[in-house]
């Protein structure tokens, strides 16, 4: 059998697997769809800063491991960069800088003055301690401070990192420097100058992604159905405001299997059940759902939000759902998306579905540089009002364009990182459309 690494190995060369490959052909599309020249997709293409590092940790049982992690640093012409740190087996080279360059997108989408960032650590973080996972940690942040900092790169928790991880990485960061420095990383606890709604935030985003896609399509969101994959924090917090806006959810996974109810899940009953640190399998009032049938079910609305490739050339016949709202990074491969395509299906792309935890984020940092904090409605509130126009911005290019709101998003965000770079002067007449002109 395959082992996790050698599959990874796999993927990377399988072109339709590789987060690189495909995010650098859906900005090659989109550039040359606004008109722009090949030098703008020669810049967006490559991260600006990739840094690969080695973490030896001293595990419980006396051996000494050397895991690998990565940073990577899109463009920061429109601000800091900025973006989560993931643990997870899978994570390499190209898919950090795949997930940098997404956070670009994201940050423009949603005009956020932040430039795009990702990193990640090779590891299976429940084969590891509590001790080890916090030396983790706390090694990975030292390695790589020479390039973070609140107005160079800001870490926030991705896959498998969360307020704990932060807590343990910014007090590394804070005794390297010897002073407090609350903005260099965010989506940490509150009592160290964590934003209130920060945890909820990716959830309630993705939900506010998918009223306004339903408002969209003339669907009553009380009467309709959703199963989501991946019960971490963005699941789990996409279920709950679905729950809340009278949506039955009736499936969801997490990495050990899933559960189904027809009559929909208790959901605020299965939230305690998962946060008393159970996985969703053994949720009593449910029947056992494999992730393969997961994606048959006959719902209105299908949420991803575990990781990348999922919703493929073999997964995506069977979705009957009239939205994906992508919760993950990535989820969805070129060949599932022209099936999702063809189905009519009505895709909010990750980089504005998702792009709600990156908002607070902001938020956050903001929050931290004034040593002034928000009430919690306030967030919230500013976090509605960036979406609604996010999604407005997006769903408008669609309109005009007559195409797919994937290729919209791509071409919102393309079109606001160019128009800093005209303003830097990077960028003369012979690069830019007509359009672009003014
Ligand atoms: N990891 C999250 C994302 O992929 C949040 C990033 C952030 O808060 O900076 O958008």
């Amino acid at each position: 059998m395959m082992n996790i690494r050698d599959k990874v190995e796999a993927d990377i060369t399988t072109h339709n697997k590789n987060p690189y490959k495909i995010v650098k052909e859906l900005l090659k599309d989109s550039i040359t769809e606004l008109g722009l020249s090949d030098n703008i997709y020669n810049i967006l293409k490559k991260p600006m800063r990739v840094l690969e590092v080695s973490i030896p940790i001293r595990m419980d049982n006396g051996e000494l491991r050397n895991f690998t992690g990565y940073r990577s640093q899109h463009l920061d012409i429109l601000g800091p960069t900025k973006g989560g740190i993931r643990f997870h087996p899978q994570v390499n080279a190209d898919e950090v800088k795949a997930l940098s360059i997404w956070m670009s997108l994201k940050s423009a989408i949603l005009d956020l003055p932040l430039g795009g960032g990702k990193g990640g650590v090779i590891v299976d973080p429940s084969e590891l301690s509590e001790r080890e996972l916090e030396e983790l940690s706390r090694t990975y942040i030292r390695k790589i401070t020479p390039i973070i900092g609140p107005q160079k790169d800001i870490p926030a928790p991705d896959v498998n990192t969360n307020p704990e991880v932060m807590g343990w990485m910014i007090d590394e960061y804070d005794k390297l420097r010897g002073f407090n420095v609350p903005g260099m990383l965010t989506g940490k606890p509150v009592i160290l100058g964590g934003s209130l709604g920060r945890l909820e935030a990716t959830g309630r985003g993705v939900v506010i992604t998918i009223r306004e896609a339903a408002r969209v399509l003339g669907m009553n969101l009380s009467e309709c159905t959703a199963s989501l994959q991946g019960f971490g924090n963005v699941g789990s917090m996409t279920a709950k405001f679905l729950h809340e806006l009278g949506v039955k959810v009736v499936a969801v996974t997490d990495a050990n299997g899933g559960i189904y109810s027809k009559e929909g899940l208790n959901i605020p009953e299965l939230l305690e059940f998962v946060q008393a640190g159970n996985s969703v399998v053994g949720y009593p009032h449910a029947s056992p759902l494999s992730n393969d049938e997961l994606f048959g079910l006959p719902v209105d609305i299908f949420v991803p939000a575990a990781i990348e490739n999922q919703i493929t050339k073999d997964t995506a016949p069977y979705i009957k759902a009239k939205i994906v709202a992508e919760a993950a990074n990535g989820p969805t491969t070129p060949e599932g998306d022209r099936i999702l395509e063809e189905n009519n299906v009505f895709v909010i792309p990750d980089i504005l579905c998702n792009a709600g935890g990156v908002t607070v984020s902001y938020f956050e940092w903001v929050q931290n540089a004034m040593n002034y904090y928000w009430k919690e409605e306030e967030v919230n509130q500013k976090l509605e009002e960036r979406m609604v126009t996010g999604f407005e911005n997006v769903l408008k290019m669609r309109n005009e364009q007559n195409g797919r709101m994937r290729k919209a998003a791509y071409m919102v965000g393309i079109s606001h990182i160019v128009k800093a770079f005209k303003a830097r002067g990077w960028i003369k007449t012979p690069d830019l459309s007509r359009n672009y002109l003014n």
